[in-house]
């Protein structure tokens, strides 16, 4: 069971029970438990088909009192005279009910919202109600994005205009003197603090973002020049997502505290200190600063920025600034979960191979002598032989010598030699160099009902590691090393890499499919940035998503209710997005079936057959629905 690592990145949400199943605990070391295998069951009896993507309300919740009790523990515990106001940023995933739900939860902590963009801002302006809470107003802005922000003062919100790029102070002073209103401004900083892994340019003098100290220094003499300057409230940086060194992260907090200090003593009425994202979340259980992982935890990062700013404000005498977090990744990440159901394995073609015989060719009667003489103190020796004399054999076959059958012969024998090596060299400390790729090359694959396109795209994109495990039989050896292939009729389709506690693993350890049972695998902590980056390659849409709450049953067990469905896309859907119009499409159909007809290329009962089909999955779901014809191993 800890093959996946469970108790690593599952803490504390989720676990495997004593059925083998994985576990479900949304509300952490509060109680609460429900089997996920049994739930994906239940789900699909009211008759929603796999993939199938379920948020956990109850863990959101969770993460969102984390985060601010981590910091009203910090600040306790500095006796630090200022308080924590944390936003959402909208960006990582916009979905209506994952914001409503952030909103609710996070209302008595005055939690707030963050936009990026202008869409984003609608969604803040229409969703936050929360009274003091924070809507914090990044990214690239016009005029229209500026004065509706401006404008929602008048409605109650708090909305902190933040300066991006130098060309949008001119935007904002324009505004304000149009409409006579004091605006909240911030400024973005662009920190000399780099930082690290694969969003590590988010910050560093080149970066896309932010003011340099230059361009921070001219806003505040603008901001005087237009008496504007008991305005600017609010200092953010952001130095990138997943930030898995918290070194990095204090370098930053230390060189943000400078700046902040600074414009305090140039008059600036300074009130806040936005620090961002970047709070990243174990995805491999192995708590180091490997990129799917971090070295620190939320209490030590609220410690770290509480700390940072304790310091530098009493250093210089400067009033200690609300501390306000875009943390993303660290809420939503765990809630969600996506199961998807295996369609069918191939296996590589291998079996016990037949001795040589004495007529054979001398190509396949020494492949067949390497191959019996494969020993653990060989396996190198013994790889580098039966790949000559693979490569020989297929020199021979194009030159004519070798018969089909023969050729086939080498190669069953040189898969049968690679078996054996393979099994010897999982039981080495150490692998050689040409032996590391043996066990991708001789992984099953395992073809699954889902979309990387769609549901992980940061997968394929930027090779996120997301831990992926069966979510049954883990009371079972898992004795099959496979990849995962998807939908797609694409060779990007596919995922072959894997946590691992010392490196990325090439396979993932799975079962022998089972006649007549289903076989679900489930992709965990993907709740973050994955729904809305999802494209529709090949046509694959969004897929159903449920959201559950822990509930008590009338008779007071562990239950749940369904909370919301969101329906996947239909087939008619995703071809509107591509201008295809549904009756257009009949229409076409019918007529040529008419025509066909008429020649008398098709009977009364095809045709009619072919447009109920038609007719049918246009309102039907993207992916596979029949029940799947599992295909078993091929032995
Ligand atoms: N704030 C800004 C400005 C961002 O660009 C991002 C994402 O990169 C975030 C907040 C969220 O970061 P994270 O998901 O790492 O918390």
């Amino acid at each position: 069971a800890e093959l996946y690592q469970v108790e690593g990145w599952g803490e504390p949400y989720f676990k495997i029970n004593e059925k083998g199943h994985i576990a479900v605990l949304p509300r952490g070391e509060a109680g609460g438990e429900l089997d996920l295998f049994n739930l994906v069951q239940d789900i699909q009896k009211r008759g929603l088909k796999m993939p199938l993507l379920i948020r956990f309300s109850d863990i959101l919740a969770d993460r969102i009192a984390r985060l601010n009790e981590c910091f009203i523990q910090a600040i306790k515990e500095y006796d630090y005279k200022g308080d924590y106001k944390g936003v959402y940023p909208v960006k990582v995933n916009q979905q209506r009910h994952v914001v409503e739900e952030v909103v609710e939860f996070g209302r008595s902590y005055q939690f707030g919202l963050e936009a990026g963009s202008k869409p984003e801002l609608l969604i803040a302006l229409a969703t936050l109600k929360t009274p003091g809470a924070l809507i914090i107003c990044n990214g690239y802005k016009d005029s229209e994005y500026i004065e509706t922000a401006l404008l929602a003062q008048r409605l109650g919100h708090t909305p902190f205009v933040v300066i991006e790029r130098f060309h949008e102070l001119t935007l904002l002073i324009e505004a304000a003197q149009k409409l006579g209103i004091q605006p909240l401004i911030g400024v973005r900083a662009k920190l000399t603090a780099r930082g690290i892994g694969r969003w590590g340019d988010s910050t560093g003098d080149r970066a896309k973002f932010g003011l340099s100290a230059d361009e921070i220094m001219e806003v505040v003499a603008q901001l005087k020049k237009a008496n504007l300057l008991s305005s600017l409230q609010l200092l953010h940086f952001h130095i990138g997502s997943q930030i898995s060194a918290i070194n990095v992260i204090k370098t930053a907090l230390r060189e943000a505290s400078c700046i902040y200090v600074e414009l305090a003593r140039m008059g600036a009425p300074m009130q806040y200190c936005d620090v961002g994202g970047g709070l990243a979340i174990d995805y491999d259980g192995s708590k180091t600063n490997f990129r799917a992982s971090k070295n620190y935890n939320m209490q030590e990062y609220a410690y770290d920025v509480v700390a940072a700013f304790q310091e530098a404000c009493r250093e210089k005498n400067v009033t200690v600034p609300t501390l306000v977090s875009e943390s993303g990744r660290a809420i939503t990440s765990h809630q969600s979960v996506l199961v998807f159901d295996v369609m069918g394995v191939s296996h590589p073609q291998f079996g016990e191979p037949q001795p040589a015989e004495r007529g054979e060719h001398s190509i396949i009667r020494n492949l067949y002598e390497t191959y019996t003489q494969i020993a653990s103190d060989n396996v190198q020796e013994a790889f580098n032989d039966a790949s000559q004399f693979k490569e020989e054999a297929l020199s021979l076959f194009a030159l004519g010598y070798l018969s089909l059958g023969e050729r086939a012969r080498v190669e069953r024998l040189y898969w049968g030699c690679c078996q054996k090596i393979l099994g010897l060299v999982r039981e080495l400390d150490y692998i050689p160099d040409e032996l590391a790729d043996l066990e991708k090359n001789m992984a099953s694959t395992y073809y699954c009902n889902f979309s990387v396109f769609q549901s992980v795209p940061d997968s394929w994109a930027i090779d996120q590691l997301f831990p992926i495990a069966p979510i049954q039989r883990l009371d079972e050896e898992p004795t099959v090393r496979g990849t995962l292939a998807d939908l797609t009729c694409d060779s990007d389709g596919k995922i072959d890499q894997f946590i691992d506690l010392r490196d990325v693993k090439s396979v993932l350890e799975l079962h022998p499919l089972r006649e007549g049972e289903p076989y679900y695998l489930a992709l965990f902590l993907n709740g973050a940035y994955q729904e809305i980056l999802g494209d529709m390659h090949n046509l694959f849409g969004d897929t159903n998503a449920v959201h559950i709450r822990l509930a008590s049953s009338a008779t007071g067990e562990q239950s749940y209710l369904l909370e919301h469905v969101v329906k996947g896309d239909t087939m008619t859907e995703v071809l509107r997005y591509v201008q295809y119009d549904h009756e257009a499409l009949l229409e076409s159909i019918r007529r040529e079936s008419e025509q066909a007809l008429r020649e008398r290329r098709i009977t009364l009962s095809e045709s009619r057959l072919l447009l109920q089909h038609y007719e049918r999955s246009l309102s039907g779901y993207t992916y596979l629905t029949s029940e799947p014809q599992r295909e078993l191993a091929r032995s």
